[in-house]
């Protein structure tokens, strides 16, 4: 399949995003930096150009430099199997090497003025932001929203509310702006909108064939990851969504014949998405959806409840859910997207966005009947993960998935 034309666009998109970024010490614009779930509309309604060191963490991946990062940071004490965005990012820092400087021609990554993280995720981020609070000696603020939910209720949308809102006196001092509601509402409307349309952009998957999969999603998520609460991410998405919508009604699918629908489950191989990606197209199978292109559908926000419905927005994501709540969920998107077959990978250095490892896998296939792949790799460092060994694996496993549908004993 041609490539999206829209990517010309993401590329725009986000070199512009990272070019203002690197702009900032020079335009005097302050700089928050953010997990990737954590509160980024509130930062930008103070008027804080956002960074994200988990898509910096990606960045490393997918430029397959993470590598030679994170040797530096295990020096410094980071255990080799802890997160690799964390040590990959850290031991880049430390390295004083980023690959935004040959991508957006970035001298640096600029200082931050303010750190804030949520904890819906792992606690890692904590770690990993306090590693950068000492570094620089700015504040360090953050969320600690109740983990593995069932079901969110009142209660713990009020606990994560009032901790948002007690970010406020230290984010007007580091911005050195007063808080303003009305520019609250506006990011979470922008946030929301955007958000919705990320929706719109996965759920085109439902058709088949398929005009998009997990993998052209983790391209394509950028503007929802680092830009929520801006007009840019808006426009992009509606742009794709167009493009989309188009390949749909023409019947144009990632393959054009597809005979297996697949479900990912856990973090991307961010050094072998091409390969990962080629390795299923070729067998015929595409990759519908996926939990992680999924944790970015924010779009219970509502700039009426500012403060709720972004409590409420970041409490309820996936990550932060109990197995049971994980499970009703997969089985639900099993149905939806029509799924023949689901891949876990465990992320080796991951084990908060893995959900192989108590009994996950089987429980779904007994719940839906989907069969399911347990793969293991890591996102970042390509030390855990066999290419061989997985190829083989996957391939093995799609072709029992075509054989089942053709009703073909294997
Ligand atoms: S969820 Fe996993 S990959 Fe993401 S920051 Fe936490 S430990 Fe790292």
């Amino acid at each position: 399949m041609k490539e999206l034309q829209s990517t010309q666009l993401l590329k725009e998109v986000m070199g512009k995003y990272f070019t203002t970024l690197g702009e900032s010490e020079a335009t005097g614009r302050k700089v928050a930096w953010c997990t990737s779930t954590g509160p980024a509309e509130l930062l930008r309604a103070f008027g804080f150009e956002v960074y994200f060191p988990e898509n910096h963490g990606a960045l490393l991946g997918t430029t397959r430099t993470a590598g030679d990062y994170i040797p530096v940071a295990v020096k410094q004490g980071y255990a080799g199997d802890i997160c690799s965005y964390l040590t990959s990012d850290i031991g880049a820092y430390l390295d004083r090497r980023t690959p935004l400087t040959q991508h957006y021609g970035l001298s640096h990554i600029p200082k931050p003025d303010v750190l804030a993280y949520t904890t819906n995720q792992c606690r890692e981020v904590q770690d990993w932001f306090a590693f950068y609070a000492r570094e620089f000696s700015v504040p360090l603020v953050g969320v600690n929203p109740p983990r593995f939910v069932d079901e969110v209720s009142a209660e713990n949308v009020a606990d994560v509310r009032r901790q948002f809102e007690s970010l406020v006196p230290a984010l007007e001092a580091a911005s050195g702006v007063v808080f303003d509601i009305d520019r609250f509402r506006e990011t979470v409307r922008l946030s929301s909108e955007a958000s919705a349309l990320w929706r719109s952009v996965l759920e085109t998957a439902k058709a088949s064939p398929a005009p998009l999969s997990f993998f052209d999603g983790t391209i394509h998520m950028g503007p929802i990851v680092v830009l929520r609460g801006t007009e840019a991410a808006v426009n992009y998405y509606h742009a794709l969504l167009l493009e989309l919508n188009g390949r749909v009604a023409a019947g144009v699918g990632v393959v054009s014949n597809e005979m297996a629908r697949l479900y990912w489950d856990g973090m991307p191989i961010w050094g072998k998405l091409r390969s990962m990606s080629n390795l299923f197209h070729s067998n015929a199978a595409v990759v519908v959806a996926s939990t992680y292109c999924n944790s970015w559908i924010l779009d219970t926000m509502d700039e009426r409840t500012p403060f709720e419905s972004t409590a409420l927005a970041y409490t309820q994501i996936f990550i932060n859910r109990s197995e049971q709540a994980k499970e009703k969920i997969l089985a639900e998107l099993m149905a939806e997207y029509r799924v023949d077959g689901i891949i876990f990978h465990d992320a080796r250095t991951c084990f908060n966005n893995t959900n192989a490892r108590f009994g996950m896998p089987q429980r779904v296939q007994q719940k839906t009947g989907v069969p399911s792949l347990v793969i293991e790799g890591d996102l970042c460092d390509l030390r855990f993960f066999s290419e061989g060994q997985t190829t083989t694996k996957i391939e093995a496993f799609i072709e029992q998935l075509i054989d089942a549908k053709m009703g073909v004993e294997a």
